[in-house]
């Protein structure tokens, strides 16, 4: 049995609803990219399923609190329901999430450091990267989606987690062709742990 089956049968099961937080450093223009606590370890954006929460924003929240940065402002960006698989045991109604992606304003100073302990549950580290950094990412992405990389090769160097790639397409942080977005769309229906 991997070590991620047996991590997926530790895990409660998927509630259908995930929070995604865009956070924003605005005076070096990057976004915190937390990287999953897995054995392949792939890059999302910080947040994660409601739970008992409930409450998306606050999901948003308390994701930034996990990450020490102050927030002048959450405002929600998107709201959609995609049949995305996630390593969770399906909760009721199969597979799939409503994802409530929001944009965090800061009014942190430009040499803010994310701090090194205080993780997000399910990751190992988050820190900031750069809009070229996050492009390179998405693009790994699409390259394993499109058969470009093999699979063994995005293990040894993963890029996003295909269903963040569309989010960030959306909200101009990822360019991608639309054959490309098609296809990491189908590789976020399929699972990558599948
Ligand atoms: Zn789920």
């Amino acid at each position: 049995m991997s070590a991620r089956r047996v991590k997926r049968l530790a895990e409660p099961r998927c509630d259908h609803h995930m929070a995604a937080a865009i956070i924003h450093h605005q005076h070096q223009d990057r976004i915190a990219v937390s990287r999953r606590d897995d054995p392949v370890g792939e890059y999302i954006l910080p947040g994660g399923h409601l739970d008992t929460s409930g409450v998306p924003k606050t999901v948003a929240m308390l994701t930034c609190r996990h990450l020490d940065v102050p927030v002048k402002k959450a405002e929600l960006l998107s709201s959609e329901v995609r049949d995305d698989a996630c390593s969770r045991p399906p909760g009721v109604g199969g597979t799939g999430h409503r994802w409530w992606v929001f944009a965090i304003e800061t009014d942190i100073n430009p040499w803010h450091r994310l701090p090194d302990a205080g993780h997000i549950p399910g990751t190992i580290a988050t820190w900031w990267l750069s809009r070229i950094d996050v492009q390179a990412a998405a693009q790994r992405s699409a390259d394993l989606a499109t058969g470009v990389l093999a699979l063994d090769e995005w293990e040894a160097r993963p890029g996003f987690d295909p269903a963040y790639v569309r989010l960030l397409a959306a909200h101009g942080w990822a360019s991608l062709t639309g054959g490309e977005l098609e296809a990491i769309e189908q590789l976020a229906r399929a699972g990558l742990s599948a």
